[in-house]
């Protein structure tokens, strides 16, 4: 028996195998023409100021939108874009376009605003990355202090690049902050010497706030020890106005998540900006 399978080696997958295989592949031929094919989108989602409720900034969040298989969750497809390489192009789209929302939004006589953009590992791994965030700053003519860079804790462990990358990036005015944060398993001793302004407090601990008392001491500690290091903390995930007073009490700077408002197109912001120009005229 294992020596027919030996001679036909494709016998070692289960048909489960084969299947999950095709279907990863038919993912990857079909993202791969997504970017041409104008199927990816950017949502972008309110991030507000604690004590004044004023809206300070805006994470863009990307969507890919198929003609047959309708919506597919960047969970599902950012982990294959890194694996294949795609997230390059992708990542590069992302970040052009989110800064030339918020430059047009900026045109239009809005309040300047951040803009918050996630980063991959693979696409901050790039000898080129601060190079292509410089020309895109350039090409889109937004200014580098409205632009935020989310990266994530596995990004910063790794390399020398990484860290000299992050001074450049800072050094050009941009904002840098870690997304996730308290779910990477890394050593805190990055936040002492790391070039970073702002710690966002992950969902899972938000979440949990009035379930598990861990999880509310948790988020507390993370809010005082960032302001013991100059840090600014956002909550993501804020769903409920108990979560938002709870964070308020604690002096969390900012807040996130569907409470406010779940990520939407850019001409559902404008009927968010556009209120915010009447609170600030008043
Ligand atoms: P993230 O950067 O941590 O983004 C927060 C996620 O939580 C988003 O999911 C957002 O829609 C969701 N969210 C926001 N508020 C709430 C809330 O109150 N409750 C709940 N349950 N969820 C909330 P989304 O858009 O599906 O994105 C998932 C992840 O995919 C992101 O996590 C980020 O890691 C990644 N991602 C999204 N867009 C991009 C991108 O343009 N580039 C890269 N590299 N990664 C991206
Ligand atoms: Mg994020
Ligand atoms: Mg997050
Ligand atoms: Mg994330």
């Amino acid at each position: 028996r294992v020596k027919e399978q030996g001679r036909n080696s494709f016998e070692f997958y289960t048909p489960e195998m084969n299947e999950a295989i095709s279907k990863k592949m038919k993912l990857e031929i079909g993202l791969r023409k997504a970017l041409d094919q104008n199927e990816l989108k950017l949502v972008y989602q309110p991030q507000m100021d604690v004590k004044t409720g004023r809206l300070c900034g805006i994470e863009a969040l990307i969507r890919w939108h198929h003609p047959e298989w309708g919506m597919i969750s960047p969970a599902d497809f950012i982990p294959l874009a890194e694996e294949t390489g795609l997230i390059l192009p992708i990542g590069e789209w992302v970040l052009y376009q989110a800064c030339v929302q918020n430059k047009t939004w900026q045109n239009e006589g809005y309040p300047d605003l951040r803009m918050a953009v996630n980063i991959s590992s693979r696409q901050f791994q790039q000898t080129n990355f601060a190079e292509t965030v410089k020309k895109i700053l350039k090409e889109s003519g937004l200014d580098p202090a409205h632009l935020e860079l989310e990266l994530t804790e596995s990004i910063i462990q790794d390399s020398a690049h990484a860290i000299s990358t992050m001074h450049i990036l800072k050094e050009m005015g941009i904002h840098l902050s870690i997304d996730d944060f308290g779910t990477g398993y890394s050593s805190l001793s990055y936040l002492k010497t790391f070039p970073i302004d702002t710690l966002k407090i992950d969902q899972s601990f938000t979440r949990n706030i009035f379930i598990n008392q861990k999880d509310a001491s948790l988020v507390s500690t993370i809010i005082n020890m960032a302001h013991n290091l100059d840090l600014k903390v956002i909550a993501e995930g804020v769903e409920t106005m108990e979560q938002l007073h709870f964070l308020q009490q604690e002096k969390c700077n900012e807040a996130q998540g569907y409470f406010f408002s779940r990520p939407i197109p850019a001409e559902e912001m404008n009927t968010i900006l556009q209120q915010q120009l009447v609170t600030k005229e008043l």
